[in-house]
């Protein structure tokens, strides 16, 4: 075979194998807790979330590049009224690149600069593992973890989690780029928002 068909082949078989494979991911996705042992189970009570077992003071990190939405810096919460919007104590959202909002809270502490309307990167650290809001006294901290479609911004009852999060968080943690957007849009259009 001559050198210039050689090439030739292959480039066409460069073309037909990129046609067969799959799309790549259109964003990247990192597991929320970055540097530390972590565990969940694939389990919530009362309404879909994950809750990530992780040392007090392990990183919080942001899923994907974003833009904060929700930010929670005091602990209000009390077991007396024991409301909604206190029940994560400290907490950030963000609205990620993909259109889906991700909200992590019982924070121990909230990075400087966090704040509304601020761009975030991928891996980017938002805040620390804790113990607050109705999380206070539980022993082992844990990451409050919810993914849902957006609402207005200080929506407790949506961001909190609307679609489970399970798959996702292994796939991440796997190194995986699963994305939640169908599943998002899915439980967006069962509420009928
Ligand atoms: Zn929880």
């Amino acid at each position: 075979m001559k050198l210039p068909q050689k090439f030739l082949i292959i480039a066409i078989s460069v073309t037909l194998l990129g046609i067969s494979t799959p799309a790549k991911a259109e964003f990247s996705y990192a597991y929320p807790v970055s540097g530390c042992k972590t565990e969940f189970p694939w389990y919530h009570h009362d309404y879909p979330a994950a809750d990530i077992k992780a040392r007090m003071g392990c990183a919080f990190v942001a899923p994907i590049g974003g833009v904060v939405q929700d930010v929670s810096r005091k602990d209000l919460w009390s077991g007396k009224t024991n409301l909604g919007k206190d029940r994560g104590g400290l907490s950030v959202s963000i609205i990620g690149d993909d259109g889906v909002r991700y909200y992590g809270s019982h924070l121990s502490k909230v990075e400087v600069g966090i704040e509304p309307g601020v761009r975030v990167e991928i891996g980017q650290k938002l805040g620390e593992i804790g113990r607050t809001g109705s999380a206070r006294g539980i022993p082992r901290p844990h990451l409050h973890f919810g993914i849902s479609y957006q609402t207005e911004p200080g929506d407790w009852e949506i961001r909190r989690g609307a679609i489970k999060p399970w798959k996702f968080l292994a796939a991440w943690k796997k190194g995986e780029n699963l994305s939640p957007v169908k599943a998002v849009t899915r439980a967006k259009k069962r509420a009928g928002k």
